[in-house]
């Protein structure tokens, strides 16, 4: 059995915060020169051109994307065959969140009590997810959530009958009513099935998938091109003022769930689709 100290993990968390709110991946970069490539309104084209100056400046000055570092989500992927010592890991994790706003300069965007709210002051906790898988790795996602974009969150308990119409109709809804809130171009991560709880949990990973990439499972790449290009065909465009690039890429992952339901979820990333990984 593989051992894994937490302090390990804290410093690990620290640099991925940082990181995922200073930098994008590849396939963003990838993305974004196709979109510009393909764009037909100059407008649209210049704010592309501009989100990607912006991002080119805040990953060579280190300073982040976004004023909004958002809340911190951590995706943990924990192998069966760990076990973790040197303290508690929600701890560990936390303390690698506390360490990484601090140090990284990122903005504190949490309230303790949501009646209440008073800031914690630096930024936890983080909303930890945990799946235990196979094998004897941890993986770590940091993925900073805004709250521009969250807030555009939906969720419908369709019905069965409402098939793949209906759940079409539920992401262009989804979508128009955000507007430009989310600071379009958006990625729009879509969860079908589960229930209310898994619902939103696999929309939300659907974000963490690279840009560009369709879902294995031929019949949801088949839906995920077919979002794409409606949503696209909306005319919202960067940052709302018109265009084609609405959207960056849809991503729909999918569960199993009752045979009387059938519920969509929608979770929107802004332009700045953040998440850093590491394995330990
Ligand atoms: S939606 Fe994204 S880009 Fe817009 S303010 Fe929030 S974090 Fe920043």
């Amino acid at each position: 059995m593989k051992e894994i100290n937490v302090q390990d993990i804290t410093k690990v968390v620290e640099e991925l915060c940082i990181k995922a709110c200073t930098t994008l991946g590849n396939d963003w970069w990838q993305v974004m020169d196709d979109a510009i490539s393909k764009e037909n309104s100059p407008l649209a084209k210049d704010i592309l051109k501009m989100l990607e100056e912006n991002a080119k400046l805040a990953a060579d000055t280190g300073e982040a994307i976004c004023q909004d570092t958002g809340v911190a989500v951590v995706f943990l992927e924990l192998g069966q065959d760990v076990r973790l010592i040197g303290g508690d890991l929600y701890d560990a994790i936390n303390e690698g969140v506390r360490n990484g706003y601090t140090n990284g300069y990122l903005r504190k965007s949490v309230v303790s009590d949501p009646l209440l709210r008073k800031n914690t002051g630096d930024n936890t906790p983080a909303i930890i997810h945990t799946e235990i898988v196979p094998g004897d790795n941890l993986k770590i996602i940091v993925a900073p959530k805004g709250t521009g974009s969250e807030n555009m969150s939906t969720l419908k308990m369709l019905k069965p009958a409402d098939g793949k119409e209906g759940i079409v109709n539920f992401v262009l809804e989804s979508v128009k009513a955000a507007g430009p809130n989310p600071c379009p171009p958006i990625v729009v991560g879509v969860g079908i099935g589960g229930n209310l709880e898994r619902a939103g949990y696999i929309a939300k990973k659907a974000l963490l998938r690279p840009l560009g990439q369709k879902n294995p499972l031929p019949h949801v790449a088949e839906l995920e091109e077919e979002l794409i290009e409606a949503v696209n065909n909306i005319g919202l465009g960067p940052q709302g003022l018109g265009g084609r690039t609405t959207a960056l890429d849809v991503h729909v992952e999918v569960a199993p769930c009752h045979i009387g339901a059938l519920p969509v979820a929608v979770n929107i990333n802004c332009h700045a689709s953040r998440h850093a990984e590491a394995v330990l």
